[in-house]
């Protein structure tokens, strides 16, 4: 697949100030500090392939939020999980937000010549809690609201005031990816949520394109038509790819019946690798340590069942610095599946790897408003000791299934 694209989102940056042109000037020095951290911590995944690491359950997914569109964070944040080893990028099915992905990952290679990430999209077969948008009318708020709306949203998408500070903001909508945080908390019940679900023609369209290598279909798991409707939808955009992921909850013992279902559907025109996201508390990993405990437990519920259909495993909602110290525990983390599970290679982990959404983003998303902060929108290579901050952080993280030297401390 030809990656080279060029793709670049820099027109949405800010005009370079002279402070900035001269922090360009001087980052050569800079970017050594980033070098030798990567170096120093020695990251196997830089040369290793995506689908190795599903072999051997280190796979690591960035989850930039299947709402999340604001294309200045998304290409720091593909920078850095990118210099930091993760294995796929999975991002919003449009063409502005993968072209921003491709961005970050290509600035990493001009740091460093690490090998691609896989580049997923995201799309939905119904209503899905990740594929909403929180909306209200500030002109309809009064004006004595103590405003805890601003407060509780963890991806900083709610401003009562416009950028300017005098006219009236809202809901960022581009920053936004439904977490639903905000919907309780107002004491005047003004914010409602706007679901949608992604056109099937428009992603077959995007599909046909270079540059994605992984789709992921979010499901409820118990509406066969839509699922159907959605993956024959798709026939024609998908011969490329080289992985296609389900997202589901946990749905008890309907569970494997309705994976058994979706996997018969896709079975006839499915030539490429399959993987069940197994989504425990959605959007919920930046909340604390307990978070991670929902899909642990649906990975060790899954695991014990042996007529599950083909396709790796691998972890998402709630997933935060915890997860492998709870998938440890269970004696999930990296253990070998036995032969008689129907397995995609008979030495293959039983569970594959762990996505990481808002906990990740949280964790950088700190460094990066600190550079907005200072800087306005920026690259963050322009300015190492930030991007050094960041990939410690990432490196932190994605170390926990990596197993790196160390954690760049
Ligand atoms: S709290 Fe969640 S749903 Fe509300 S605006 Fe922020 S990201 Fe959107
Ligand atoms: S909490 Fe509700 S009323 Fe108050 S500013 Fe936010 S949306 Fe408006």
């Amino acid at each position: 697949m030809n990656m080279s694209l060029g793709f670049s989102c820099s027109a949405s940056l800010s005009p370079q100030l002279p402070s900035q042109l001269l922090a360009r000037n001087s980052n050569n020095g800079g970017l050594e500090k980033v070098k030798n951290l990567i170096t120093k911590t020695g990251i196997p995944s830089h040369i290793t392939s995506p689908l190795e690491s599903l072999q051997k359950g280190n796979w690591v997914k960035l989850i930039c939020g299947a709402s999340f569109e604001d294309v200045v964070d998304i290409r720091n944040l593909s920078l850095v999980y990118t210099l930091a080893g993760v294995d796929c990028i999975d991002c919003a099915a449009e063409s502005s937000v993968i072209n921003a992905v491709h961005d970050g990952i290509e600035a990493a290679r001009s740091i460093i010549p690490v090998r691609r990430p896989w580049v997923m999209i995201s799309i939905n077969d119904s209503e899905d809690l990740h594929f909403r948008k929180a909306e209200f009318d500030p002109d309809d708020c009064p004006i004595d609201c103590s405003r805890p709306c601003e407060n509780v949203c963890p991806a900083d998408a709610i401003s009562y005031l416009g950028k300017d500070g005098l006219s009236k903001g809202g809901v960022l909508a581009e920053r936004c990816y439904g977490c639903g945080r905000c919907l309780p908390i107002c004491p005047y019940d003004k914010i409602r949520a706007i679901t949608y679900i992604r056109d099937v023609a428009a992603t077959a369209k995007l599909l046909k394109q270079d540059g994605i290598d992984a789709i992921e279909i979010h499901t409820s798991g118990r509406e066969a038509d839509s699922f159907r409707e959605l993956w024959n939808g798709l026939e024609g955009s998908i011969d490329k790819l080289r992985l296609v992921a389900i997202s589901l909850p946990d749905l008890g013992e309907l569970t494997i019946p309705a994976m058994n279902s979706m996997y018969a559907t896709m079975n006839v025109n499915l030539h490429c690798l399959n993987l069940w996201q197994l989504d425990g508390r959605p959007m919920s990993g930046d909340i604390g340590r307990g978070a991670t405990r929902e899909a642990i437990k649906f990975a060790r519920d899954l695991v014990s069942i042996k007529d599950k259909p083909r396709g790796f495993l691998q972890l998402a909602g709630g997933t935060n610095a915890h997860t492998v110290e709870g998938l440890k525990r269970e004696r999930l983390f990296q253990t070998a599946a036995t032969s008689s599970e129907k397995s995609l290679d008979s030495s293959h982990a039983m569970i594959s790897g762990v996505a990481y959404g808002g906990y990740a983003r949280k964790i950088v998303g700190r460094v990066l408003r600190s550079l907005q902060s200072e800087q306005g929108y920026a690259h963050l290579e322009d300015y190492p000791d930030h991007l050094l901050k960041a990939l410690i952080e990432s490196i932190a993280l994605v170390g926990t299934v990596k197993s790196y030297n160390n954690n760049g401390s």
